[in-house]
Order: C-alpha cells, then sequence, then structure tokens
C-alpha cells in the first residue's frame, strides 16, 4: 500500500466550459488506429480503457485537416462530416467509461511522408525522402481555415476539446522558425509574420467552435534544431495565441529532426520541466507539463512546486491504463511504469506497425488479447523469473490461476536485471518493482534460490518454461584467457573491467556495454545536457549551444564481424542516440573483422585482410545467447529466451508470458 499524497494530480480543473476530474492529460500519440475506419472499434476500446481508468483527458492521435498534411498516404484527417460521424462510437466509448476526449489536429508540413506534402517552404527535411511544395500565398489561408474546420468537426464528433499540434516539427512549427519559412509574402520574413499562421488558425477555430469549447494549443518550448525560435519570440507568440483564444497550452520539447534525445530512456526524468515553469511564468492560461514525466510521484511534484497546472503523459498510459485509478487508491506501487524504451510503441509506428507496450502487450490489443477470470483455477507452475517468466506468472495469477514461479538465482529479472545497470536504463528496475510487487498482491508462491526439477514439477496441470538464456562464449583460441570476462559479468558487477577494454559483438548488448564502459557514473542531469548542447532558450535560440565533450573513463573498442555500420540493427527512435554516444565517448569501432585469438598482448584481429592487435585488459563478450532449455517438454509452453534466444529481447518474452497466460 503505497501511502504518498497526491492531492494536486487528483485535483479538478476548468478548461472553459469542460472541468477534468484530475489534472493527468493523456498524451497524443499515434498508434496506427487512427488510420482506418475499420479500426474504429479497437480505438474506442483502447481509449475507453484509460477512461475507465481515470484519466482527465485524453488527446487522441494527430488527425490531418486535409490530405496535404496527412502523416503518410492515407493517414487519419478529419475533414468531412461522415468522418466525424464515424468518430462518435469513439466519443461515446469515452464518455461511456466517464472520460473526456480531445481531437488533436496536426498537419505534418514537411514531414508527411507522401508526394503531396507542403511546407512553409520549399525545404526537404532530413528525416523524410519528400521535398515539399511551398504553399502559396492563398494556400496557407485555406490550411489555416481547414484547421479550424477540422476543430469543427471533431465538436460534431462529440470531442470534449481541440488540440492544435504547433510543436515537434510539424507544420505549424515550419512557418514559426526561420530555419524552415523563408517566404517573402505576408506569412514570412519577420518573426511577427511567421507567428501569423498559427494565430489565424486559433483565431478561426475559435470564431467556428464558439466561445466555451477548449482549444489547447501545444507549444514548442525548444525546438532543438539550428534556427529554432527564440526565447522571446515563444513568449510572444504565447500571448497572442493567448488573444486569439487558446484555452491552455500543452507544451512540446524538440523537432522530430533533432539530434538531441528527448523522451528516451537516457533523457533523465522530467528534463524538461523547467522550461514549461518558465512558460507558466508568462501565461494566464493553464500550462501542461509534458515528455519524460512517467511517475504520478513526479508529477505530481511539478503541479505541487508551480511548475504546471496538469501532467501530460502518453506513454505511461500505454503501459498502465489504471495509472490514475491506482495513484487514487493507495496503490501507485503496482503501477505498471513505461520505461521510456519505445521499442512497441514508437518503433512500432516508424516501421508501420500498430503500436504496443513493451511492458504491457494489451495496449491496443485490448479486444482480442483478454486476460479474464477463469472458472477453474489451476495449479501453473512456472521455471524462470525473468521478463518471460515474470509476465506469465503475473498475467496467469491475475486471472485467479495458483501460480508457483521457481527461479534459481537469488533475485527476479534474469537480462533485465543486467541491462537496468546499463546508464540511462535504470527505469528498468521499475518493471521489476512492479513485477515484485504484483505478485505479492496476487499470492503468486515464488521459489528463489530454487531450481525446479521434474519431480518438483509433476504435480502442476501446467508448466511454463521460462528459463532463459546463457551468455554465448565464441569457439576462438584464447577464450579461456584470464582477461576474457561476459557481459554479464560486467554488468552484475562481478568483474571490473581495467581502463582498455575490447568488445567482442556490437550487437544491443555489446553497444550497451560500451557505454556502462565508458560512462563516467559521476555525470549529473546538468553534464548530460552539456553533452547534448542543451542550453539555455534565452541565450540560445532553439535551446541549443556546443556540446560538451565526453571524457569516457575507459578507452574501449567494439569489434564485429559484419561489415554493417554498428548499431543499425537498434530501434529506429533509439538507436541514433545510442551510436551517438558511442561517438561522443570516444568509442573505436571495427566492422568486418575476423577474431584470431586472445592472449596477454590483447584481441588478435584480421581487419580487411590485414593482422591488428588491440591490446586490452579485458576483452568482454558480447556474442549473443544461447537458449536453457533442460525442462522444456512436450506438453509444456516453452517462451522467451529458452523458446528463441536469437533476437532475444523483452518485447517478444513479456508478450508471450501474457498470451500463454491467456490461454490457460
Ligand atoms: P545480438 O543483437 O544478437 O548481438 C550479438 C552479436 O554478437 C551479433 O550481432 C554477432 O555479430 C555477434 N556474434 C554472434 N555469435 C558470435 C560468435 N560465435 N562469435 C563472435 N561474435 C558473435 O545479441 P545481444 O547484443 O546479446 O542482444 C540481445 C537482444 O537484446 C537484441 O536482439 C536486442 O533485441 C536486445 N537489446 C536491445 C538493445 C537496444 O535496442 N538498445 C540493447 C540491448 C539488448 P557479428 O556476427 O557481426 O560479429
Ligand atoms: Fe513505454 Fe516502452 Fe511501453 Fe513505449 S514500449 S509505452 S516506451 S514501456
Amino acid at each position: 500500500m503505497s501511502t504518498a499524497s497526491f492531492d494536486h494530480l487528483l485535483s479538478p480543473i476548468t478548461l472553459g466550459d469542460l472541468t477534468l476530474r484530475n489534472r493527468v492529460v493523456m498524451g497524443s500519440m499515434h498508434t496506427g488506429l487512427e488510420d482506418s475506419v475499420r479500426h474504429l472499434d479497437e480505438l474506442g476500446a483502447y481509449y475507453a480503457e484509460r477512461a475507465r481508468g481515470g484519466v482527465g483527458l485524453i488527446i487522441t492521435g494527430g488527425y490531418a485537416p486535409n490530405r496535404r498534411g496527412w502523416l503518410k498516404p492515407f493517414a487519419s484527417e478529419m475533414t468531412t462530416r461522415l468522418q466525424a460521424m464515424r468518430h462518435r462510437d469513439v466519443t461515446g466509448a469515452v464518455h461511456d467509461a466517464g472520460g473526456a476526449i480531445a481531437l488533436q489536429v496536426l498537419h505534418a508540413g514537411r514531414y508527411g511522408y507522401h508526394p503531396l506534402s507542403v511546407s512553409a517552404s520549399r525545404r526537404k527535411s532530413p528525416i523524410t525522402p519528400f521535398r515539399p511544395r511551398a504553399l502559396s500565398t492563398r494556400g496557407v489561408d485555406r490550411t489555416a481555415s481547414d484547421f479550424a474546420r477540422s476543430a469543427a468537426l471533431a465538436q460534431k464528433a462529440g470531442y470534449d476539446a481541440v488540440e492544435v499540434m504547433g510543436s515537434e516539427g510539424y507544420l505549424i512549427n515550419q512557418f514559426l522558425a526561420a530555419r524552415t519559412n523563408d517566404r517573402t509574402d505576408s506569412w514570412g520574413g519577420t518573426a511577427a509574420r511567421r507567428m501569423r499562421f498559427p494565430v489565424e488558425i486559433v483565431r478561426r477555430t475559435r470564431e467556428l467552435v464558439g466561445d466555451g469549447f477548449p482549444i489547447v494549443y501545444r507549444i514548442s518550448l525548444l525546438d532543438l534544431v539550428e534556427g529554432g525560435q527564440s526565447w522571446d519570440e515563444i513568449v510572444e507568440l504565447a500571448h497572442l495565441l493567448t488573444e486569439a483564444g487558446v484555452t491552455a497550452f500543452n507544451t512540446g520539447i524538440g523537432w522530430h529532426e533533432a539530434r538531441v534525445p528527448t523522451i528516451i530512456t537516457q533523457v533523465p526524468r522530467g528534463a524538461w520541466r523547467s522550461a514549461t515553469a518558465r512558460l507558466k511564468a508568462e501565461v494566464a492560461v493553464p500550462v501542461c507539463a509534458s515528455n519524460r514525466i512517467n511517475t504520478p510521484e513526479l508529477a505530481e511534484e511539478i503541479l505541487a512546486t508551480g511548475q504546471a497546472d496538469l501532467v501530460s503523459m502518453a506513454r505511461p498510459l500505454l503501459a498502465d491504463p489504471a495509472f490514475v485509478d491506482k495513484t487514487m487508491n493507495g496503490r501507485a506501487d503496482e503501477i505498471n511504469t513505461c520505461i521510456a524504451c519505445n521499442q512497441a510503441c514508437l518503433d512500432h509506428v516508424f516501421k508501420n506497425r500498430r503500436a504496443s507496450c513493451l511492458v504491457n502487450p494489451r495496449a491496443c490489443r485490448e479486444t482480442t488479447l483478454v486476460l479474464g477470470p477463469v472458472r477453474t483455477a489451476r495449479r501453473v507452475a512456472v521455471v524462470g523469473a525473468g521478463p518471460a517468466g515474470l509476465s506469465a506468472a503475473e498475467a496467469a495469477a491475475s486471472r485467479g490461476h495458483h501460480v508457483t514461479l521457481f527461479e534459481q538465482s537469488a533475485q527476479i529479472g534474469g537480462q533485465f536485471r543486467l541491462a537496468m545497470a546499463v546508464p540511462g536504463k535504470e527505469e528498468f528496475a521499475e518493471t521489476l518493482r512492479y513485477y515484485t510487487r504484483r505478485l505479492e498482491v496476487l499470492g503468486v508462491d515464488v521459489r528463489l534460490s530454487t531450481r525446479a526439477d521434474e519431480a518438483e514439477l509433476a504435480g502442476y496441470d501446467d508448466v511454463v518454461v521460462a528459463s532463459g538464456v546463457t551468455p554465448r562464449m565464441p569457439d576462438l583460441p584464447g577464450i579461456d584467457h584470464p582477461s576474457v570476462v561476459s557481459y554479464a559479468d560486467v554488468l552484475s558487477g562481478r568483474v571490473v573491467p581495467g581502463t582498455r577494454v575490447a568488445v567482442i559483438g556490437a550487437g544491443g548488448i555489446g553497444v550497451d556495454v560500451s557505454h556502462w564502459l565508458t560512462h563516467d557514473p559521476a555525470d549529473t542531469e546538468d553534464d548530460w545536457r552539456a553533452h547534448w548542447g542543451v542550453g539555455d532558450p534565452a541565450l540560445h535560440p532553439g535551446g541549443l549551444t556546443e556540446p560538451k565533450p565526453r571524457a569516457p573513463i575507459r578507452e574501449v573498442t567494439l569489434v564485429q564481424r559484419k561489415t554493417t555500420p554498428i548499431g543499425v540493427g537498434l530501434g529506429k527512435t533509439s538507436g541514433w542516440a545510442h551510436r551517438a554516444v558511442l561517438r561522443q565517448a570516444g568509442v573505436e569501432q571495427i566492422s568486418g573483422a575476423a577474431y584470431v585469438r586472445i592472449d596477454d598482448e590483447g584481441l588478435h584481429l584480421l581487419v580487411d585482410g590485414e593482422p591488428r592487435v588491440v591490446p586490452c585488459d579485458h576483452v568482454v563478450v558480447c556474442a549473443g545467447q544461447e537458449s536453457v532449455r533442460d525442462l522444456a517438454a512436450e506438453g509444456r509452453h516453452v517462451i522467451g529466451g529458452a523458446d528463441v534466444a536469437a533476437e532475444l529481447d523483452a518485447k517478444r518474452a513479456i508478450e508471450q508470458g501474457v498470451r500463454v497466460a491467456a490461454g490457460l
């Protein structure tokens, strides 16, 4: 039972004619369910589950005001009465569940992944292949009216509010920044003229939706790109928008093309709240904080210290739809916390796959992956308390089965416990806190330091084998040299490597271990900002300054046999940041190597046919894993790394655990 108080977070707030039951906003996030009418029922079920879980206001993924504003071909739009009428099912589902919902109007501008894209100017973005057409003067005018018409249609569809997407580098932002607006007509040329577009959008929207209907405007507080807005411009814009009819500001940080991470795990929690507080000090309307806020404790602190009036969380509500309900009922320690990995949400969306959540595979599958209560409880043994076993045990017990969980080590977590030692992956500890607490609440019989055997498993109705993996040791001359250790030895703290280290294998773990080896544990949040060049927006337009070089604490050489660049297989939305960290830390990267031997001199390689020695104190092997499947047998469920070690990842492991439990 959690005894913390969340008075500020749980207090109501009024936005125009709408009173929210609390200050928790589910921020906009595209899931892929928005793009087709076929999925509107599932979209309604997804939102309704969050509304039942107590969220104050849900904001939908972005809907384009016209086809040129699509995110991709045939993506979500709100442009006709018919579409509005179809959305009544979505808004109805949320209202029936006691919630409120806003539609976000988003014009992708030059981020549109299609040949019809338009922007303020004909400048291609670095992250899309299509060069946009520059809107004509009349075209800008029409687009502003399209935004207003979309908002009015949303109102007819039963939405309780609209959010105008003015941040993250989308069309409105493209008009606001000199970087992307070199127009010479009345929509560009000076900062004041660049601001006309959003101001007109809000003014026309207010005209169409009437006085009390809430218009939330998502304002970019830090563009984090060269040629971004100055702080004075942002404050001026906020004043103009308030006069034009904005009810509240949501806040955005960083354009999608920014080369500063803004939401992934390595971004410190609450890293951007000072920028929100600064805006709040300037405006009279409510301001909502966002980005890397994932616990009720942090959300409460932000509100209690007056830094914001509302808190937006998108991924944390994917991870746990009952986030608010648990917060209200003294169960905050049972929240399944978003670990900011992006693996199943944004990485899916960027690959045109439906979003879900690594720690909650039911997200966006509410109607198909159901964990209903069972009629007849069965005796279920789960072998192994890594992510797969934990997930299976929790899900089976939540359905009412009697579950025993066997774990041969003294702690739960398996490979996840190693991952949480990686700098910037400390959030993974929250998942283990969640499972520890849930297993306790559900009365799962957890037997640590216990190796399950055949005799022990004989009395169970079902056996789930989640015995995981063991690190692979390649068959290589010198592999038994005293300098050779595995990634598990290093990340668990069993071995403290010397100052020169060679890493064998450059998959996700090789990259993580290289980060661990070079990272200075004394680095603070301010150092993190300095390494990424995040500056004071009042002094540096866009909030971007010269990055301060890292001072790596070890000399690391990372080696792989493949000839592809290192790290290309990592997640779409986080891989670039991991690769940047390696560069910042001066990690030498060698691709296309053949391993010859390891001896007192170091690691001997052949690179492009030439012999090469990497002198080192330790060789850390990160060459993947092999399944541990001694207990796999006919009639048993084998999941996680015990099932397939290649491409082992926690997303698959946790999903397999839930699916097995759903079928028991
Ligand atoms: P991995 O991605 O499979 O990489 C292991 C690497 O070791 C391979 O890329 C391979 O590269 C090399 N290797 C394989 N067999 C070898 C052998 N016999 N001798 C020498 N080298 C060998 O495995 P991992 O790094 O252990 O990661 C496991 C999983 O964890 C990943 O699939 C990923 O899903 C997840 N993970 C992801 C992240 C992330 O996204 N940031 C971080 C950590 C873990 P070469 O053949 O080119 O040498
Ligand atoms: Fe959070 Fe990862 Fe789930 Fe996305 S996939 S919601 S980042 S835990």
